[in-house]
């Protein structure tokens, strides 16, 4: 590929739309442009590296015994209205008539239709198991797309949905596809990690989540350093409290505290830390006001504390919800005297003679202890975890990290084959519905992700495997014959061998080559320039260590194909 005949428009500037580092530098490098808000045009070496990802994912795929098809991106709406998914999947789901008034939508995901092929298609079992993937655009109507391919509305996506006879059959199929998963990250040369992730409102404890491992990214990730355990912060559990030494209790006392309604203004009143105060929070969870207890300092997981009510929906209540469902206002509510339904974080009850509010404007208690003032009937872990937690498995201090979320594993159950009645005759002739699970890998998100990895002040540094070639050699003496014709030489010659080059062969000053060559983050960069003429070397830079070599032009083939192929 030659840089002069290659649509590679590369900026100086950082444009100021983009707020993360892979939106920036993909900008800059001119792997991708904005077309609409969330929606991207893939240029020439955007391109390249999104097949590269693709290739692998599906070479793993296959290995694994999927089948690939491609399925339609416009779905009928009736399909979603069957699996009861058309209203609760919101306006992230475009809608739109055709021109005959039918209803339709722009595929988010493909769980309705593939489960419509399946159940058209598949009747017995000794069809199974079934594995179908596809890699496909995809289009959710994000509310606030950002972070350019990160969270963006239209991405690129493999999905891939399986369907088993029995339980044991549907575990060996997601074992298969946590290995797949493995394989794929690992050769695309990043570092990540599979954590333990919530399966919400579908339960069961089959779901991970991959995460590539960036400073930058948007989720915590809760890793022991001792014990296999890792998990996402909605999922993230602890040791329970230790059962400490039980103290004396001292007598519960009202005391005025006039203003103080914040967990800090309070504790500073009191002269007390925020661990010896419980804070009372009151949530709406699907409309319903729930009072939840907690230690001063901590704060409620609301992933945890919607699974643990059985609730589609909480949120925090407001000022005015609250006063209306306690009659006391926020800031001065305490378990004394409650009205509402209560639950307390766990760690609560490992407390004594602790701060409270005491219902009551203005007024606090303290010297407050369970079982003696008042009673908690539901306790459970509903909280964030935090830095001085342990790890529930082996009681090591855990450890918490940034990453970015680029794949999901996820076993359904029978909710979709149930829903669209997708059901098959087993070996004594029963009818049974699919036990399906399902995969998916965000394509656009892992290129993103891997830049959000991999990159320094000067531009991307890519691993060599999902590069978007692995050499780029400079020609820093287009006017200069004995210059041209080595680097033009060495670009055909490998080009015929079948490696991918990227040649620049642009007349600009070799210092704008050079700080293309870095933003572009092409691993290995060879450069023909005076050293050639004059000794009759040339350059060979590693982009990730910076470290380069002369050598002699005549032995850089073999160097090159031992760097590119190890
Ligand atoms: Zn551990």
């Amino acid at each position: 590929m030659r840089f002069s005949q290659t649509l590679i428009p590369t900026l100086r500037e950082n444009p100021s739309e983009a707020e993360v580092v892979s939106h920036k530098l993909m900008l800059r490098a001119g792997f991708i442009r904005k077309l609409s808000s969330g929606v991207y045009s893939y240029l020439p070496l955007g391109l390249m590296t999104l097949r590269h990802i693709e290739k692998i994912v599906r070479e793993e795929m296959n290995a694994a015994g999927a089948q690939e098809v491609l399925l339609p991106m416009v779905q009928p709406a009736d399909l979603w209205r069957e699996s009861g998914r058309l209203q609760k999947y919101g306006p992230e789901l475009l809608r739109f008539r055709d021109r005959h008034e039918r209803e339709s939508c722009l595929g988010p995901t493909h769980e309705e239709v593939i489960t419509d092929l399946v159940r058209n298609n598949v009747h017995s079992y000794r069809a199974l198991p079934l594995n179908l993937y596809q890699i496909q655009t995809k289009f959710r109507d994000e509310i606030r797309p950002r972070f350019g391919l990160m969270r963006g509305r239209e991405f690129i996506m493999k999905d891939a949905y399986s369907f088993d006879d029995t339980d044991e059959a549907a575990q060996l199929t997601y074992e298969k596809m946590r290995y797949a998963y493995h394989r794929i990250f690992t050769r695309c040369g990043l570092a990540f990690r599979a954590v333990e992730a919530d399966t919400g409102t579908i339960g069961g404890s089959f779901s991970h989540e991959f995460m590539v491992l960036a400073d930058t990214g948007e989720d915590t990730l809760v890793i022991c350093p001792k014990c296999s355990y890792a998990a996402n912060m909605e999922k993230a559990a602890c040791m329970p409290p230790p059962t400490g030494e039980k103290v004396a209790e001292k007598p519960l006392a009202k005391v005025e505290t006039p203003g103080k309604r914040k967990v800090g203004a309070v504790t500073e009143f009191l002269r007390i830390s925020a661990k010896e105060l419980v804070k009372t929070m009151i949530f709406m969870a699907d409309g319903k006001p729930v009072a939840v207890l907690l230690r001063g300092d901590h704060e409620v997981q609301p992933v945890k504390l919607q699974n643990f009510l059985g609730a589609v929906e909480v949120e925090l209540a407001t000022d005015q919800e609250c006063f209306t469902a306690t009659g006391v206002p926020s800031g001065y509510l305490g378990p004394i005297g409650m009205k509402i339904p209560m639950v307390a974080d766990r760690e609560v009850l490992a407390m004594q003679n602790f701060a409270i509010g005491a219902g009551e404007k203005n007024y606090h208690f303290i010297n407050a202890n369970v079982g003696r003032d008042f009673q908690v009937e539901r306790t459970a872990d509903l909280r964030l975890i935090t830095e001085d937690d342990r790890c529930p498995l082996c009681g090591a201090g855990l450890n918490l990290t940034r990453g970015i979320e680029v794949g999901h594993i996820f076993k359904l159950g029978t909710n979709y084959s149930e829903a669209l009645h997708a059901v098959f005759l087993d070996s004594n002739g029963q009818e049974k519905p699919f036990i399906m699970g399902c995969y998916g890998i965000g394509v656009s998100r892992v290129a993103a992700a891997a830049i959000e990895q991999n990159h320094d002040k000067d531009g991307m540094i890519w691993p060599l495997p999902i590069a978007p070639l692995p050499l780029i050699i400079l020609n820093l003496g287009v006017n200069d014959e004995k210059i041209t014709t080595a680097a033009e030489s060495l670009y055909s010659e490998l080009e015929e061998q079948g490696m991918d080059v990227l040649l620049d062969d642009r007349d600009e000053r070799p210092g704008s080559k050079f700080k293309d060559a870095d933003l572009l983050g092409i691993p290995y960069r060879l450069t023909v320039g005076k050293k050639f003429a004059k000794e009759g070397l040339v350059e060979l830079r590693t982009r990730k260590t910076g470290e380069s070599v002369d050598i002699p032009f005549a032995e850089v083939r073999d160097k090159i194909y031992q760097m590119i192929n190890p």
